[in-house]
């Protein structure tokens, strides 16, 4: 089976390819080492129409589909994961809104995220509910006509500058998965206060902090699906999530890649290009083979959820396969280029160190596993 972009997702690609080269390749270096979160990258996005790719244009967005999003996620991430996942959290915490929300709340909220006039957040994690996400201790508790937030929020990218957070929190209606709901928290009329900063191995242009919530009254419109609700609305919204990280590991995969060949072809040991050993070339194709199939993944599982159909799973296998491959091969890029790659500032020590998190966020490759396990064997 082939997969055969259309016209439009030929376009897409092409005018995020060439924003991704012009604009944020030049700074890329810079937004990892100092650890700058890439605001005017995010502006110039949002001036083309690709800060929120597949939402529709009646709320702003741009009105294209999840496999255009795909393409401009890869894109980015070849040359810079940090804003590729800036832009895909970003993406992330509008899904909820859109497939949740009321008339009222996506009128109101959709707009302000789709033109990056706020820069949205997805607050799950606690510190005591990562992988277990059913575990979130943050309470809601309903005052009038205002839910009362309490709790601490781990992780959360672009936490320190999100305007607009989707937030799961415990309404105490049920046990375990049952009794967390989803709220929109909108900063300027419920605020909170950002706690620590995480200083990371990689991705270090987006920003990662905690989140606290005290007292925090959050109009009770802003509930968002059904009360006792929100660990469905959080799945669901990670399910489209994935597709968003896969494409993102997948993105440096291929950097990988064209920075092998290139450099193989250029350097020379013995008198001859390192490319022309067999033990190079092999690496390279096998590295050729990864990325191609992490590529028709990618490709499979947001085509499917254009299509309505079911793709949980396809999801799931995106995100392991690509993250695995973007990790193997980051390493094997370092190998090709010996020492020069080994050094701070060099793309491919960039590459492995941003390759990690796609293993990790949205979901760990154990999670990913059991994603796959449990479609296969219910
Ligand atoms: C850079 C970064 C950005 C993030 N951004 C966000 C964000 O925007 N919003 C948000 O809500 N969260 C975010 N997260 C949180 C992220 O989703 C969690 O880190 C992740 O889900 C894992 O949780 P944990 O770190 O607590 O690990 P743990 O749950 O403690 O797991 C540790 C290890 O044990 C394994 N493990 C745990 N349980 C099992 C099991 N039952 N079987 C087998 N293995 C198991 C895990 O797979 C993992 O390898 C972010 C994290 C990072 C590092």
């Amino acid at each position: 089976m082939a997969f055969i972009l259309t016209e439009e997702q030929k376009l897409i690609q092409a005018l995020a390819r060439e924003f991704a080269e012009k604009e944020v390749e030049p700074i890329a270096i810079k937004v990892d080492l100092d650890g700058i979160y890439p605001d005017e990258t995010m502006k110039k996005l949002a001036q083309i129409d690709l800060t929120a790719i597949p939402y529709p244009c009646e709320y702003g967005g741009g009105g294209a589909d999840y496999v255009s999003y795909a393409l401009v996620i890869e894109e980015i991430s070849k040359v810079c994961a940090s804003t590729g996942v800036v832009l895909a959290c970003h993406t992330l915490a509008q899904s909820p809104i859109l497939q949740f929300g009321t008339p009222e709340q996506k009128a109101k909220f959709l707009p302000m995220l789709t033109s990056y006039n706020m820069l949205g957040g997805f607050a799950l994690t606690e510190a005591g509910a990562g992988t277990d996400a059913g575990a979130v201790a943050t309470t809601a508790v309903l005052d009038g006509d205002h839910y009362v937030i309490n709790g601490t929020k781990s992780w959360i990218t672009n936490g320190d500058r999100a305007g607009i957070v989707v937030l799961m929190a415990r309404t105490g209606t049920g046990e375990g998965t049952k009794g967390i709901s989803a709220f929109i928290v909108e900063k300027s009329v419920s605020p909170f206060t950002v706690g620590k900063h995480e200083d990371k191995m990689g991705v270090r242009g987006s920003h990662t902090t905690e989140l606290i919530f005290k007292n925090c009254r959050v109009p009770k419109e802003n509930l968002l699906g059904k009360i006792g609700e929100g660990f469905k609305v959080a799945m669901a919204s990670l399910d489209g999530g994935r597709i968003g990280i896969a494409a993102q590991a997948l993105g440096i995969a291929q950097a990988c890649l064209d920075e092998s060949i290139r450099y193989s072809k250029e350097r020379k040991q013995f008198g001859r290009p390192l490319a022309s050993n067999q033990a190079i070339q092999w690496m390279i194709a096998d590295m050729a083979k990864d990325v191609m199939a992490s590529r028709m993944l990618v490709y499979n599982a947001a085509s499917l959820k254009d299509n309505g159909m079911p793709f949980s799973m396809e999801a799931a296998v995106a995100k392991l396969f690509c993250s695995e491959t973007a990790m193997k091969h980051s390493i094997k890029a370092i190998q090709i280029h010996g020492g020069y790659g080994y050094v701070r500032g060099s793309k491919v020590e960039r590459l492995l160190r941003d390759a990690k998190i796609t293993e990790i966020y949205e979901g760990t490759s154990e999670v990913q596993r059991m994603v796959i396990s449990a479609n296969l064997l219910r």
